[in-house]
């Protein structure tokens, strides 16, 4: 007798779920080219000590004019992408969790009002565990969001502590069964490791969680001191000790045995997915595909230029509603797009292709014999017209892509 267990289900229905995406996609592809949209939402609860990303945690007198900046950049710039239809869109921050459904839901029908977005794109929010109730994943998921990217970093109490988190160990535990009762496959868990005091055996137990709890796709970043945070000043004066660069990279490692042995790929170094939960928004920026970046401190790509808009909240809704946009732009030179394609490809299994190298610029003189060194070394793989990094390779994939540079 044949049983259907939880396990065979899951995999059964990411394979329907991939195989339709794969057609949409397909199909979508022959007709009109894709692109994503990156929507910046700079609003947090509290500053994490370790972050340096664009927020702020005093926004309650001006959350409604950002949001209705962020719309009126969406309606404004809907040409940068005319001729594209979106594949997936993105809330990033800052905490999108925070947005309350008036305000996602403004912000999406503006996206859809204005630009092409395929059927089942892949919509992604990033929700903190506080965030993460009954009530909001209903809001989400009735809205369309089909994906949560869950910051959950640590499962240590001690470690939520000092990186100032606004969750408790309790709200990391529960979010994701949570999030998968109602109805969220599509999860990714964003977790960190090379924390103080953090064994490697303890890293294991906080990869396992995440991997006992059925999560399909996840992020693991190792722990780097940003100047100007409260992180740097502890480690400058000594109140925090941050583990050398031999435990770091044994957790690396132990990152990469465990998921391997529990049936992840590493498809860019530092994400790893079952079999048809890839990030499709960050393949694609991976694959040089153009993205939309929307709000303030967002970055944009169309191929050929980067755009990114000011990281201040107010400068940039007064641009916005002034019509002098807060931005800055740097045409890429060939060189730039060349060594770019190859820094973003070698670090993913997608590898790159000669022949889109090829048409951003001649190979330099020395390339081949260079490519040989690193073959030769094991680190690269050349067939079939695509360059991509082995195993080994992967581990050292920014130095790769550097021996390769123009
Ligand atoms: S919630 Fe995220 S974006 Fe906000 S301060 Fe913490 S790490 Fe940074």
């Amino acid at each position: 007798m044949f049983f259907e267990t939880h396990d065979y289900k899951v995999e059964k229905k990411a394979f329907e779920d991939n195989l339709l995406i794969v057609l949409t996609f397909l199909f979508a592809s022959y007709i009109c080219d894709m692109a994503g949209i990156y929507v910046h939402i700079p609003f947090c609860r509290q500053r994490c000590t370790y972050c340096d990303f664009h927020f702020s945690t005093t926004f309650s007198s001006y959350r409604f004019d950002m949001v209705k900046a962020i719309c009126t950049e969406i309606e404004v710039r809907k040409n940068d992408l005319a001729g594209k239809q979106l594949q997936t869109i993105y809330f990033g921050g800052g905490t999108p969790s925070l947005l309350s459904e008036d305000e996602l839901v403004l912000i999406l029908d503006t996206i859809h009002a204005n630009v092409e977005v395929t059927p089942n794109a892949e919509v992604t929010l990033e929700a903190n565990p506080d965030d993460i109730t009954q009530e909001q994943l209903e809001v989400w998921k009735q809205h369309g969001v089909n994906r949560l990217s869950i910051g959950i970093q640590s499962f240590r109490k001690q470690d939520l502590e000092w990186m100032n988190r606004a969750h408790s160990v309790g709200e990391a535990m529960n979010c994701i069964q949570l999030a998968q009762s109602a109805g969220f496959d599509n999860l990714t868990v964003d977790l960190m490791y090379g924390l103080p005091d953090l064994s490697t055996e303890e890293w294991e137990e906080q990869i396992l969680t995440v991997v006992n709890n059925g999560v399909r796709h996840i992020s693991a970043y190792c722990l780097t001191i940003e100047e100007k945070t409260a992180l740097h000043h502890w480690v400058k004066s000594g109140r925090l000790t941050t583990p050398d660069e031999d435990v770091q990279s044994e957790q690396f490692m132990q990152l990469l045995k465990t998921l391997e042995a529990h049936g992840y790929e590493q498809y860019e170094v530092s994400n790893f997915a079952k079999p048809g939960s890839r990030a499709v928004h960050n393949s694609n920026y991976w694959k040089g595909e153009w993205y939309l970046g929307i709000g303030p401190s967002a970055h944009s790509f169309n191929g050929t230029s980067r755009r990114w808009n000011v990281s201040n909240n107010i400068t940039y809704i007064k641009g916005i509603q002034s019509g002098n946009h807060a931005f800055e732009i740097e045409e890429l030179s060939t060189e730039n797009q060349f060594n770019e394609r190859l820094l973003t490809g070698l670090r993913t299994v997608y590898g790159v292709e000669r022949e889109q190298l090829r048409s951003i610029r001649e190979f330099p003189d020395d390339f081949e014999s260079r490519l040989e060194q690193l073959k030769d070394a094991g680190w690269i793989t050349d067939e079939n017209g695509w360059i991509y990094t082995t195993k080994e390779g992967k581990l050292r994939a920014d130095y790769i892509a550097s021996e390769l540079f123009c």
